[in-house]
């Protein structure tokens, strides 16, 4: 049984109810009353697991918290507002000024833009690197180094880190590994793969419609004896370690994020984001194989396709031996100019012209115009940005559909 036949069966019973109204109940209410003076202090010490308010936590949140927990093996997480709401969770939870993030990968534009812009408003450093600069990243550890911050696949460059060392290099310096999973949920196990919290955009293919914007963040469990959470680097988990003992990444994440900047999930949201979710390990597997499909026949037309199914990519080997249920929806066309990508986008029928990724749809968008369009020539040639890029991410449209509609936009 490969992953997806497995998270078939868990989701689609843990999103429903055996009895009563099968579909989860939306609880949309704020706040919550707690009855009694003593109730009301357990609850805000933590004694009493009722919801507290709902910027702290809801109850269909909750469920969708335990869901995503499961699926990635964590000891729990915590839902937010956005994948941005749950990248800037996880790191400022473990971070202050003087600190140092060693982040690796291309990055997503809005992750770029928190590390090198405003993060470092706030006196924190963000060093980039390729996936493959394992030495260089080795060397740029400081006693400042709090967090490694990698994605699962590099967006749009599409180059796919070795994460089981660069997880090494994390562990072996007590560094925290964050990972970016958004592109690769069911498809990478980020923590068994030595990561420490995994973060996603839930608005992408885990939802999958774009019917709701939505980030969670995964979290593993603090360990009994030695620990890199437990060293001086992240002194200030020491009282929560105390307090919540193997729990304590999430009430870190809880008490310094949601609590005092409030990227909270919406109840609605989560509502979707579970509907979404369960029939994610369908969806995701019927993609993968899509996006084979259509790669290897428009790279056979001659078209310039990046991505690492096909054996001209540097990553082919790891492709097939890291990531061996896929490395999710994207591919990109480089179009070699800016009019030739324009007349490309402008042609496509079925394509829709958007900067969502994992829709049920097929999205193409143009990335020098649109998200990189603030980034100065530099930034875009380290991220990959090439005047006529575009990218693609598949959709569950028939995939010969696509490779028609695509053979004949590109030959305009
Ligand atoms: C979209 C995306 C994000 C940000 O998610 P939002 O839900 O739009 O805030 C972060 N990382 C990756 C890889 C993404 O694709």
């Amino acid at each position: 049984m490969n992953n997806f036949e497995k998270y078939c069966t868990q989701f689609v019973q843990a999103v429903g109810n055996k009895e009563g109204a099968i579909s989860p109940a939306i609880t949309s209410s704020a706040s919550f009353g707690y009855g009694d003076a003593e109730t009301a202090e357990g609850i805000f010490n933590g004694s009493v697991k009722k919801p507290l308010y709902s910027r702290m936590g809801n109850p269909i949140t909750s469920r969708l918290e335990a869901i995503m927990a499961q699926m990635d093996k964590g000891v729990g997480a915590v839902a937010t507002s956005s994948g941005m709401g749950a990248t800037t969770l996880a790191t400022i939870s473990l971070l202050s000024a003087g600190d140092e993030i060693i982040s690796i990968g291309g990055l997503f534009g809005g992750t770029y833009a928190l590390f090198n812009e405003t993060l470092q408003r706030f006196a924190i450093k963000t060093t980039f690197f390729d996936v493959d600069e394992l030495a260089k990243i080795q060397n740029a550890i400081t006693e400042n180094t709090k967090i490694i911050f990698l994605e699962s696949v590099g967006n749009p460059n599409m180059r796919l880190p070795d994460i089981k060392a660069i997880a090494d290099i994390a562990n072996k310096a007590g560094i925290a590994l964050i990972v970016d999973n958004t592109v690769t949920p069911l498809s990478i196990s980020p923590l068994e793969l030595g990561a420490d919290i995994v973060v996603y955009s839930t608005t992408k293919i885990i939802t999958g419609n774009a019917s709701a914007l939505g980030g969670c963040a995964v979290f593993r469990a603090i360990k009994e004896g030695e620990d890199k959470f437990k060293s001086n680097r992240y002194s200030f988990l020491a009282k929560f370690i105390k307090g919540a003992g193997k729990m304590a990444l999430i009430p870190n994440a809880k008490k310094r994020a949601l609590r005092d900047l409030g990227m909270s999930a919406n109840a609605n949201a989560s509502y979707q984001t579970l509907l979404g979710l369960e029939t994610l390990p369908l969806r995701l597997p019927r993609i993968v194989q899509s996006v084979e499909t259509i790669v290897k026949a428009l790279d056979e037309a001659g078209i310039n396709i990046n991505h690492p199914s096909l054996t001209s990519h540097p990553h082919h080997e790891r492709y097939k031996s890291d990531f061996s249920n896929g490395c999710g929806m994207l591919f990109t066309i480089d179009m070699e100019s800016t009019e030739k990508a324009y007349k490309f986008i402008n042609t496509t029928k079925l394509a829709t012209i958007t900067a969502n990724i994992g829709d049920s749809r097929t999205l193409a968008l143009h990335m020098a115009s649109t998200i990189y369009s603030d980034f100065d020539i530099e930034t875009r040639k380290f991220l990959g940005i090439s005047d006529g890029l575009i990218r693609i991410s598949i959709g569950l449209e028939s995939p010969q559909d696509i490779i028609d509609d695509f053979l004949n936009a590109a030959k305009q």
